[in-house]
This record gives structure tokens, C-alpha cells and sequence, in this order.
């Protein structure tokens, strides 16, 4: 069932090990470790509960492959470190106390395996008085470079390298600063940055007026910018190198389940996860793949299995947040006062190619909409079903579900991740994603290379005798099969590519899987290397006008190391 990729990828970081480093348990046996630490939950609400045989579906999904939990859940539960989130937000306040309290407690989650976000926007501007010393400020991005630096030392004693989210928001008054910060400089390489956009900002933008910028300290305006020309810099620089992304503040606050308990002010990493200052969350990702059916030679989708497992998979992630060892016991309080799953998927890109559709048409975001919506209405009742068992997340009463009349466990259940490890765990095209290249090469975990060739794309190949190693050498030189004419019409519109993909299809893709999830969703839009500013500038106008939570935009070839080449084949 795993491919060497999977066996290699559990073998480096997942899998228990001796002194020598030699692995201690098969793959078999971290699926029956997790199941098992997982399942032991369940006795927190029924001394009779059947733990067994909990474990025992706990265990089948993850064996077949259907749906995996966040990496961290896999290293570590049922071992003494037993933290099993993937994603947290840490304040970060104006003092030295509060910013090395901070950098001290990411420092913790680093090593167990998760990822923090921070918004910096709290700190006071370059420039600004320290009352205490009579000196000044130095401002936000110094401190980035900080913490970039304490997560760069952990790196190498943790489970994997860290990873941060560094938001500020577009009216702070060191903004022109932070949206150039990673240009030149090897000193914020630990962090993905995102620019905080507000409604005010957008509107100051589309009527071509100054906005004010706020002295995060008394709240007062101190000066003002020229909105277009700020937003013409953001896109100039994401052009440039990807960097810096852009967050919708209001609109998360918006979806924001528990108003009473404050604001959102950042999201995990990878952006896919708002949280609340000291939240946590954790995630999983059901594999789409393993939800389709085979009946008289075709692919169907398997509306009842998927139900099956979407229930199962809420039931083990809010057993994960029981038996949760958290790092803090802010991080505690908070996580179990909203009780926050994220459950999404992966594997749509290999679906659709099963299926016959492609990634970018018509039939393909009806059929997104179609899936996350059973996928969101079941998870929403599957957390109905464990509320009234296990009774509602205790802020319940404060929240938005309260006037809904919807009882829920929990306060949100779904996200999509970018599955990075676990897709390799489970074979599977990651998140929502379209295939990056039908052959290429693969850089995992610190600098290896692992080649692929698409396993649906090499069947169809070989049932239609068209397949040959030359012609798969080819294929991985181009990374596209769109312009080669010895493949039949029908296959190369099938089979398409991020890079075949118009950059309008990838957001609108983002939305349809937007439109149905409660915390964010984890794309990249593609741009080919000779797209202009102008084209990135209407990406982020149409992400705006499609309601989505942030974008993150990536053009072909500008930056040094990608995680994924074409080109490049052993
Ligand atoms: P995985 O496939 O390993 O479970 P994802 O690629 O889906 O992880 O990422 C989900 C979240 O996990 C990210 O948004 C981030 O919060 C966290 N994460 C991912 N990679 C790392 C890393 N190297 N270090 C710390 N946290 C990470």
C-alpha cells in the first residue's frame, strides 16, 4: 500500500527510533500507536466505552489511506512528547517581556513539530520612545529577524525545520518596510509573510485616495499613504519573489465563531488556519483517491464511504484535542475553551484525472463545491452528533452557533491544508492543488530528491501503447503535455498541469472550496515566468471579489530553491 516514498519520508522523521538511529516500528505499527493513544479519548466521556474498537477504525483509516492526521500527530502521539497540533498563533505584545515570552514559547512548539503565526502589528513602529530607557524603538521587522534566528537554532534539534507566519497589518506605520522585508535578506528565510488588508485599504484603493496609518500604541493616526501606490508595491514584490502574501482581516474576523473571545489578528504558516492569540489547532485530511468506486471500468465517487470516513475523522480530531499534551497552558485554555478540528482533504487533482475531468473547467468547480459541501455538512453533523454525547465546546453559548440554534463540539471542523507530508504519506496530489508536473522531481525534508511520474498518467499511457521512456523524458523536460501533438487531444486535456491552468482558474478553484469552509484554504496560484504585474494585480482583484480568506501567488522561476522543478529528471 505506501509507495518507497512514503516508507522513506516515515522513515526519516515519524517512526520511532533506537539509539542508533534505526527505526523501532513499521508504518503498521505507528498507525496501531496513534490509533491507540487517540482512541484512549474516548473513555473521557464513557468509563464503558468500546476502545478497541474505536482504535480498530481509527487504525483502518489511516492504513488504507483514506484520511491522515497533521504530522505532528503522527510523530508524537502515544510518545512522551505527545503534541500533536500543527498549527498556533502567539501574541506578540508590546514589551521585551512579551516578545522574548513569545519567542520563547515558539521555540517549544518548533520543537514538537508545529508551526506558529504572529501579527507584529501590536509592536510600536522603528523609530518610536521607549519611556523606560529614553531610547528608541527598533521596530517590527528587527524582531522578525529575531525570531527568524531562534527558529533557524531549533531547527536542529526539533522534529522538522520550523516554520512561522509573520502578518502585519497594512496600517501599521512600518508597513513599506515589512512588505519589502524579504528582498534582499537571508535573515527572515523561517517565515511566510502576509500583508493584514483591511476593507478600509481595499476601499481607499478602488477610490484612489490616501488611507491613515495607526500608532498601534494610542490608536491615533500618524500619517497617511497613498493606497493604490501601497497595493502597487505589495504586487510588485509578490511578483518579484512570491512574497508577500495578502490576508483579508475583516473577513476572517467575520467568520470569526466567537467574537467575545477577541480578535483574529493571524493565521498558522501556511495560512489555511485562522486562529485566535494562544489557539491552536489541529488538523486531517481525508484522501480522495481512496473515496472513488470502480464500476464497469469506470470511476465513480463514493458518496457513502466518504461519509463513513468524514464522521470517523471528526470523532478522532476532537479526540485529539482531549488527549492533546499542550505546550502552554494559555494554549490550553484557549484550544479547549472553542475546541477548533480542521478537516479537509487532499487527493483532488489524482480524482479528477480518475474521473476524466478537467482541472480547469466548469465540470470540475461544480464538483468541488459539491464535495467540500458534503463534506462540510457532515462534519457539521457528525460535531453535532459528539455535542450531544460529549456536550458543546465551552464558549458554545458566546458563539454565533448559539443564535443559529446549531449545537456543535466544535467551533470550526473544516480547513484545507496543504498536506505537504502527508500527501507523500498517502500517494496522493496534495489539497486542492492541480498535479505540479505529470513527471518531475521532488525536493522533501531537507534537501532530498525524490523523482515521480504520475501513476494515472503512466496507466493511460501504457492502455493506450503510447507510453515510452523517451517520451516520459520529454514530458519531464516540458512539465506540460499541452503543446505535444503525438498525444492524443483527449488525454492532453485531461491531464493538465498547474502550469496549463489560468491563473483566474486556480482562484476560482480556491473559491469554490472557500465557499464551504469554515477556516481557510491553503492554494497557490501559479503564474508562468513571463506573466506581467498587471496579470498578478487582477488575481488578487478577482480574490477579493470571490470572497477569499488571502492569496498566496508563486511566478515560475523566481526564487532560488522550488519546492517542486520541472525540468529535472535523474
Ligand atoms: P503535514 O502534511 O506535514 O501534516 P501541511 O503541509 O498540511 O503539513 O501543513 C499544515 C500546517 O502544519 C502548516 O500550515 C503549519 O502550520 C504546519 N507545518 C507544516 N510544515 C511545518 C514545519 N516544517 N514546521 C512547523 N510547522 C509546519
Amino acid at each position: 500500500m505506501l509507495s518507497q516514498n512514503a516508507i522513506t519520508v516515515l522513515e526519516r522523521r515519524y517512526l520511532k527510533k533506537d539509539a542508533e538511529g534505526r527505526p523501532t516500528e513499521s508504518p503498521e505499527d505507528l498507525f496501531k500507536r496513534v490509533a491507540q493513544a487517540i482512541a484512549e479519548a474516548d473513555k473521557e466521556y464513557d468509563v464503558d466505552a468500546d476502545i478497541k474498537a474505536t482504535q480498530d477504525i481509527f487504525y483502518d483509516m489511516m492504513y488504507h489511506l483514506k484520511f491522515m492526521p497533521n504530522s505532528p500527530t503522527l510523530m508524537n502521539a502515544g510518545r512522551p512528547l505527545g503534541q500533536l497540533s500543527a498549527c498556533f498563533v502567539l501574541p506578540v505584545a508590546d514589551s521585551m517581556e512579551d516578545i522574548f515570552d513569545a519567542l520563547k514559547n515558539a521555540a517549544l512548539i518548533h520543537k514538537s513539530g508545529g508551526g506558529t503565526g504572529f501579527s507584529f502589528s501590536r509592536l510600536r513602529p522603528a523609530g518610536a520612545a521607549v519611556n523606560s530607557t529614553g531610547g528608541v524603538a527598533s521596530g517590527p521587522i528587527s524582531f522578525m529577524k529575531v525570531f527568524n534566528a531562534a527558529t533557524e537554532a531549533v531547527k536542529q534539534g526539533g522534529t522538522r525545520r520550523g516554520a512561522n507566519m509573520g502578518i502585519l497589518r497594512i496600517d501599521h506605520p512600518d508597513i513599506m518596510e515589512f512588505i519589502q522585508c524579504k528582498k534582499n535578506t537571508a535573515e527572515i528565510t523561517n517565515f511566510n509573510i502576509s500583508v493584514g488588508i483591511t476593507e478600509e485599504f481595499m476601499k481607499a484603493v478602488h477610490e484612489k485616495r490616501e488611507y491613515s496609518l495607526i500608532d498601534p500604541h494610542d490608536k491615533r493616526e500618524c500619517g497617511k499613504l497613498y493606497a493604490p501606490d501601497v497595493f502597487d508595491l505589495i504586487v510588485k514584490m509578490a511578483w518579484t519573489n512570491g512574497e508577500p502574501g495578502i490576508v483579508f482581516l475583516d473577513r476572517i474576523n467575520r467568520d470569526n465563531p466567537v467574537p467575545s473571545l477577541g480578535e483574529v489578528e493571524s493565521t498558522n504558516p501556511c495560512g489555511e488556519q485562522p486562529l485566535l492569540p494562544f489557539e491552536s489547532c489541529n488538523l486531517g485530511s481525508i484522501n480522495l483517491d481512496a473515496m472513488l468506486v470502480c464500476k464497469d471500468g469506470a470511476y465513480e465517487f463514493d458518496y457513502t464511504e466518504f461519509e463513513k470516513t468524514i464522521r470517523n475523522a471528526v470523532h478522532f480530531l476532537d479526540n485529539v484535542i482531549t488527549v492533546n499534551n499542550y505546550p502552554l497552558k494559555e494554549i490550553r485554555d484557549m484550544t479547549l475553551s472553542t475546541r477548533k478540528i480542521g478537516l479537509g482533504l487532499m487527493g483532488f487533482a489524482d480524482i479528477l484525472y480518475k474521473l476524466r475531468i478537467p482541472y480547469n473547467s466548469e465540470e470540475a468547480i461544480l464538483l468541488a463545491e459539491k464535495i467540500m459541501k458534503f463534506l462540510r455538512e457532515t462534519a457539521r453533523d457528525a460535531s453535532n452528533e459528539l455535542a450531544k454525547e460529549r456536550g458543546t465546546f465551552p464558549t458554545y453559548s458566546e458563539s454565533v452557533f448559539k443564535s443559529k440554534g446549531m449545537v456543535q463540539r466544535n467551533a470550526t471542523v473544516t480547513t484545507i491544508a496543504p498536506t505537504g507530508t502527508i500527501s507523500i504519506i498517502c500517494g496522493a496530489s496534495s489539497g486542492i492543488e492541480p498535479v505540479f508536473g505529470l513527471s518531475y522531481i521532488r525536493n522533501v525534508m531537507d534537501n532530498d530528491e525524490l523523482l515521480e511520474i504520475h501513476p494515472y498518467f503512466e496507466e493511460v499511457m501504457k492502455e493506450r501503447g503510447l507510453y515510452s521512456k523517451e517520451l516520459m523524458s520529454k514530458i519531464a523536460q516540458e512539465g506540460t503535455i499541452a503543446h505535444l501533438e503525438e498525444i492524443p487531444k483527449d488525454i492532453r486535456d485531461i491531464f493538465v498541469t498547474a502550469h496549463d491552468i489560468t491563473p483566474e482558474y486556480h482562484i476560482r478553484m480556491q473559491a469554490a472550496f472557500q465557499k464551504y469552509t469554515d477556516n481557510a484554504v491553503s492554494k497557490t496560484v501559479n503564474f508562468p515566468r513571463e506573466a506581467t504585474q498587471e496579470d498578478v494585480r487582477m488575481v488578487y482583484e478577482l480574490a477579493y471579489e470571490l470572497g477569499l480568506k488571502g492569496v498566496t501567488i508563486y511566478r515560475d522561476g523566481s526564487r532560488d530553491a522550488q519546492v517542486l522543478n520541472i525540468g529535472k529528471v535523474n
